[in-house]
């Protein structure tokens, strides 16, 4: 149902309606306050709803990918892999809206522009695309770290004759391959999921690759009844082992350093990970300090580069995949693939390296590196996100004083432990910059965030305080804290969009708190616990 003629002053205003603003808007109405979710898309999903390019799935186990807040939704529904594609997904969400009644709630193809706070009534007022405006005492933004995508500029795009996509906008009802000169720009997730399929229905696919990235295998699979149920009968467990490990997966990890073992275990290890059940992020946690020694991280570098080398044939296309020493492993988020080097293998797909050749523009038929032409029927972009402060500074924010949010982030994102901004009261930001967000499994953070967020609204509400700020000096040290773990690891070092190295002229901040989720768990509980230390209510 569409809400538009229905209440528009509420207690809490949400912005987005993907996994965190569903779960925000149940846990609001449980809570007793009255809520809406203002959506850009047609229906809920977010990332389920807009990334339905071929291949889409996650790289987080579903059976953690999900929902943990309702044990009976945990038992009624059931994966079918291990890795569920983008349609399942969405067919999940689809079931969460309809099983808590969500959609009624839910005001769909409006796009909030512009949020201004009210320093005398101490509330919100969000103005939409459509003209409306809405005005709540909270608001929440569920906006996704990984929902702006960056466009393409390519010079002469506008004269292409044939037709282009960009994965994170991709056609309801399919694009159809067959028969095409397809080529593919951008090789990190997206780019590496898609790659595989199209191959196979293209006539020829063309890969424009500016940085290889490391890829490692999923190892997907069908979830068979024996492994559902057995799931099932310890979900809790899992759940409990999730949240007690640092990125909140269900995954085993080798507590040692990669330097602490001979070679010959290192190898064991990293080959068990590779190929053994489950793939993908494991090869993470093969040891300790992959992510914080140098050495360690050679070691995992190399093993993966002697893969690419064994899998891919051509010895001149196999050093092109493989990821330069400059790219420490799993400083670029990590992707997780199923078949991506192997494509190479093709006699249909070409690997273009667009770093030692640049796209110099798009033509009417094709496109044209400094080196050559190329004929194209579809162009793909798989160029990513303006990721994590995008969808929030694309809203005109205003907060005390007028100030925008803009402005107090020019040099990149500030937020008291990633949920709130000072000089922007009454409003929180799920899994956001400064928390554990992207480097975890996300739906778990948006949970704890979603959570923490309504006990602090209910806490206000209780104590009869209408207002609700962080103050400067607490967003301070947490900035201070966040930077300083980070540079405790190798993460700042890759030029990842974790950097905003992906968008020209943003500043190079490192976004997510790599502390790990229950490091950052405690510290939530202990600031609420002492009364919402660093807020101000009143
Ligand atoms: P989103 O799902 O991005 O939803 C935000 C919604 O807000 C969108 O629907 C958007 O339209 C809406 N919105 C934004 N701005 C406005 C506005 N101004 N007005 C109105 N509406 C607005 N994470 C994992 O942990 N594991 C995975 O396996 C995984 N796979 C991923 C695969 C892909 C292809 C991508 C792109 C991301 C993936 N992620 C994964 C990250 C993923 O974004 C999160 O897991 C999660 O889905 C985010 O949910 P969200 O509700 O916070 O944001
Ligand atoms: P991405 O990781 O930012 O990759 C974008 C790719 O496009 C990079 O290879 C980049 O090259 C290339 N590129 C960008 N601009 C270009 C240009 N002008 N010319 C040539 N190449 C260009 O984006 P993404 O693949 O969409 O993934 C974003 C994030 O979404 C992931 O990291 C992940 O968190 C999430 N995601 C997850 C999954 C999953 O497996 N579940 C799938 C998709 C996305 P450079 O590296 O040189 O910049």
């Amino acid at each position: 149902m569409n809400a538009s003629n229905q209440q528009k002053s509420l207690d809490v205003v949400i912005v987005g309606a993907g996994f965190a603003g569903l779960y925000q808007l149940h846990r609001a109405r449980k809570a007793g306050l009255t809520a809406r979710v203002i959506e850009a898309g047609e229906d809920v999903g977010g990332t389920w709803y807009w990334n339905r390019y071929p291949g889409a799935r996650c790289d987080v186990e579903s059976l953690d990918y999900s929902f943990s807040f309702d044990k009976e939704l945990e038992q009624e529904w059931t994966w079918s892999e291990r890795y569920a594609t983008q349609p399942e997904i969405l067919r999940y969400i689809r079931h969460v809206a309809e099983r808590f009644d969500l959609r009624r709630d839910i005001q769909f193809r409006t796009r909030v522009t512009r949020a201004v706070f009210d320093e005398r009534a101490k509330r919100w007022t969000l103005e939409t695309d459509a003209g409306e405006s809405f005005d709540a005492q909270f608001c929440v933004m569920a906006t996704g770290c990984l929902s702006i995508a960056q466009a393409p500029n390519f010079k002469g795009l506008h004269s292409f004759a044939g037709t282009w996509y960009h994965s994170a906008d991709w056609p309801k009802q399919g694009v159809d391959f067959a028969g095409k000169r397809v080529g593919v720009i951008g090789t990190g997730s997206s780019g590496v999921q898609m790659i595989p399929l199209i191959a196979e229905q293209a006539d020829h696919l063309t890969v424009f690759q500016r940085t290889a990235n490391f890829s490692v295998p999923a190892q997907n699979e069908p979830l068979d009844d024996e492994a559902v149920r057995h799931a099932k009968a310890h979900y809790r467990e899992r759940r409990a082992r999730a949240r007690e490990a640092n990125n909140g997966l269900y995954l085993e990890a080798v507590d040692k350093s990669a330097l602490e073992v001979s070679e010959e275990e290192r190898l064991r290890e990293f080959e068990f990970r590779w190929r053994g059940a489950g793939g993908g992020f494991r090869m993470l946690r093969a040891f300790n300090d992959l992510l914080v020694n140098e050495k360690a991280n050679e070691y995992v570098s190399d093993f993966v580069r002697s893969k690419i080398r064994a899998i891919v044939r051509d010895p001149k296309v196999a050093e092109l995949l493989c990821p330069k020493k400059e790219l420490r492993f799993g400083t670029k988020r990590l992707c997780v693939d199923s078949g991506y080097y192997e494509t190479f293998n093709r006699p249909n797909v070409t690997l273009v390296d667009v770093k030692a050749a640049p796209i110099e523009e798009v033509t009417p038929r094709g496109l044209r590196t400094s080196a050559q032409v190329y004929e194209l029927d579809i162009l793909v972009f798989a160029t990513g996100f303006d990721a994590m402060t995008g969808a929030l500074r694309a809203i005109d924010i205003r907060g005390v004083g007028g100030v925008t949010l803009g402005e107090r982030w020019q040099h990149g994102p500030r937020t008291y432990l990633g949920v709130s901004c000072a000089g922007f009261p009454n409003m929180f930001i799920i899994a956001g910059p400064g928390s554990p967000s992207v480097l975890s499994n996300v739906v778990h953070s948006i949970e704890e965030h979603v959570d923490w967020v309504t006990r602090l609204i209910q806490h206000a509400r209780e104590t009869k305080r209408a207002y609700v700020a962080c103050d400067l000096e607490a967003e301070n040290e947490w900035v201070h804290h966040v930077n300083e773990v980070a540079d405790r690891t190798l993460y700042p070092r890759g030029n990842s969009w974790y950097v905003g190295a992906n968008i020209p002229g943003k500043p190079r901040i490192f976004m997510p708190y790599v502390g790990g989720v229950p490091a950052y768990r405690k510290i939530l509980n202990e600031v609420a616990d002492a009364g919402y230390r660093g807020f101000v209510l009143s």
